[in-house]
């Protein structure tokens, strides 16, 4: 059997895994990717809505041909019809192609000296004396052993190789089919996403619209079941989004599959990390996970390098990362966790109670001092605050119903 030596290996070349990679290799170490896939980025799976403040705590600034729109605002529906606008009066986000931004990230990767090796599957975790020691991979028909000081699964949202070497896996509740359609023709404003909520759309989730400019859209529904059927018959008859899409042709359409939970709880071990979708790492109101992931990426690859430089890949080790994107982001996950368990609580009757009372009391105002599309705990924490939020809350509280 042919064995080869990396300092590193990830597996996966999603953002999380490539910025892995380009961090590690950053810091002069070797580093090789490994992409089941024969091309970066493809399939993709993502609306590529993406924050500003997102990409610049990545510190990313995508070059122009992977952006393909720049959006201001977003306004959310409610069952009834009714919406809110939520607007700071500046770009907040970019919407990116997927295939390009993964490709452009690989480059970037591969311009600091890391290696990206795709057609290539890891079938499994090696193991020696309770540490992970690298990966088994097939490679041109034969089998081949990757051995590394670190390796680290950034398999994405199906990830089950860290599950087979004992660490917890995400719970199947936690994931749900996601299905969108690109189209052109449609009617919407070129610089303003639209989320639609309702049991009767989205549940559990919700619909969006998000702009790519001159009138084509991604045009995407998340729920807990039967998503793709949910969407079709939302494009046909949901009252708001099918106007917008009576002159509109299908371009193309993808599946995924979204998280709604909360990260892992365990996302190291001796060897080991796990970062991204593997691991948990998304906004659980949106589903979002470039940024969350990028982030566990960042601080995976650091802490990595460190243990590279150290000759030290034990659990003690590793577990920096942890404590790490624990303090940064967990207090935001979980806020974004309990908001979207009490958003999919409401009936139709209690949402649109809510967006009702929210746009009478001028809840946005908060929004807009305070939001951030990432950080969102932040935001929900100054919206608890405010008084007018529990007269909103109570008297949409009657209509609780939970879904089982
Ligand atoms: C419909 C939809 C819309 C979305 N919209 C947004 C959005 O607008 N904004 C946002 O931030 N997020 C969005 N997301 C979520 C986002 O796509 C993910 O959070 C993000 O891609 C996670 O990045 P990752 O690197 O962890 O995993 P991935 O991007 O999934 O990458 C994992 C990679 O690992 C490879 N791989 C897996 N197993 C192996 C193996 N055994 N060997 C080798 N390679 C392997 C896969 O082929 C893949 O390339 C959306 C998701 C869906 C489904």
């Amino acid at each position: 059997m042919k064995t080869l030596d990396h300092d590193a290996v990830v597996i996966g070349a999603g953002p999380a895994g490539l910025l892995t990679a380009w961090t590690i290799a950053a810091r002069r170490h070797d580093v090789a990717v490994l992409e089941e896939h024969p091309k970066v980025g493809e399939p993709d799976h993502c609306a590529g809505l993406l924050s500003l403040s997102g990409l610049k705590i990545l510190g990313l600034e995508p070059p122009q041909q992977v952006i393909q729109n720049t959006v201001r605002a977003a306004r959310i529906y409610a069952p009834s019809g009714r919406s809110l606008l939520v607007e700071r009066g500046r770009h907040e986000a970019v919407v990116v192609d997927r295939r390009k931004f993964d490709a452009w990230l690989a480059e970037r990767a591969v311009q600091a000296h890391a290696s990206i090796i795709t057609g290539v599957k890891v079938r499994a975790l090696k193991t020696h004396d309770g540490s992970v020691v690298g990966v088994e991979t097939l490679e041109d028909g034969a089998v081949v052993q990757r051995k590394a000081i670190v390796t680290i699964d950034a398999e994405g949202v199906q990830g089950r190789l860290s599950g087979s070497v004992g660490l917890p896996m995400i719970h199947r509740t936690s994931k749900y089919p996601a299905y969108q359609y690109e189209v052109q023709g449609a009617d919407v404003d070129d610089d303003l996403v639209e989320m639609y909520y309702g049991r009767q759309t989205a549940p559990g989730f919700f619909a969006w619209i998000i702009p790519l400019g001159d009138g084509r859209a991604r045009v995407g529904l998340a729920s807990d079941f039967k998503s793709k059927p949910r969407l079709e018959a939302v494009m046909r008859h949901h009252p708001i989004i099918s106007g917008k899409l009576v002159k509109a042709s299908v371009l193309r359409g993808i599946g995924g599959t979204v998280l709604v939970g909360l990260p892992v709880k365990k996302t190291f071990m001796s060897g080991l990390v796990v970062v991204g979708d593997a691991a948990g790492m998304v906004k659980a109101t949106t589903g979002g996970g470039v940024v969350f992931g990028g982030i566990s990426g960042k601080i995976a690859g650091k802490t990595a390098a460190l243990a590279v430089s150290e000759r030290d890949a034990s659990a003690r080790s590793l577990g920096r990362y942890e404590t790490s994107w624990r303090s940064l982001l967990l207090g935001q996950m979980r806020a974004m966790y309990l908001a979207q368990r009490a958003i999919s609580s409401f009936s139709d009757r209690g949402l649109d109670s809510l967006v009702k009372n929210a746009d009478e009391l001028s809840l946005t105002d908060t929004v807009k001092r305070e939001g951030d599309m990432d950080m969102q705990g932040t935001t929900i924490a100054g919206l608890l605050a405010n008084p007018r939020t529990m007269i909103a809350l109570l008297s949409a509280a009657r209509y609780i119903s939970p879904r089982f």
